[in-house]
């Protein structure tokens, strides 16, 4: 087990083509294990492996239940794609470990299906995901395309974000 740093916002790491994972063996198993070690020390409910500086197509995510527990519900998606997107657009109110100290409204998706490969590469899929769940595999499979949630916000907010995130991202230093 080990946690791995967390690739912080704008850096390029979280820009750069994740690339298909085509072996699936003890290394991988051993990545996503760390995934979940960084997710979970970090109060995360999904990590995408560029935010760990590993730019593969790998998610990892556990939505707490109804106790506000994590473990019941983890997912390990190798190589995600979202096949189907549905309903009208909702707000999300999001956050993400890759931008620590702040949280801001964009629009998903009520409804989405998606397919993957599990850790022996046996294809899986879900399908009419909805609630967190879906808000969630939207945030993640958008880090696989190098889209941070910030991105969507409109340009006055991102620059609000960018003044009010370099006081955070200084405190952060401090605080080190
Ligand atoms: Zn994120």
């Amino acid at each position: 087990m080990a946690i791995r740093n967390v690739v912080i916002y704008p850096d390029e790491i979280l820009r750069k083509p994740n690339a298909d994972v085509t072996v699936f063996d003890d290394d991988l198993k051993q990545l996503c294990a760390d995934m979940l070690d960084t997710m979970y020390k970090n109060e995360g409910i999904g990590l995408a492996a560029p935010q760990i500086g590993v730019n593969r197509k790998i998610v990892v995510i556990d939505i707490p239940d109804d106790n506000d527990e994590q473990g019941k519900n983890q997912l390990i998606l190798i190589n995600p794609k979202i096949t189907k997107r549905e309903g009208e657009l909702v707000e999300s109110q999001e956050g993400c470990l890759s931008v620590p100290g702040y949280q801001d409204t964009v629009m998903r998706y009520p409804k989405v299906s998606v397919t993957y490969q599990d850790l022996e590469g046996k294809e899986q899929q879900l399908n009419d995901v909805e609630g967190l769940l879906a808000i969630c595999l939207q945030h993640e499979t958008d880090h696989l395309d190098g889209v941070v949630f910030v991105d969507k916000l409109s340009r006055l907010k991102r620059d609000r974000l960018h003044k009010k995130y370099s006081r955070i991202l200084k405190e952060l230093q401090h605080a080190e």
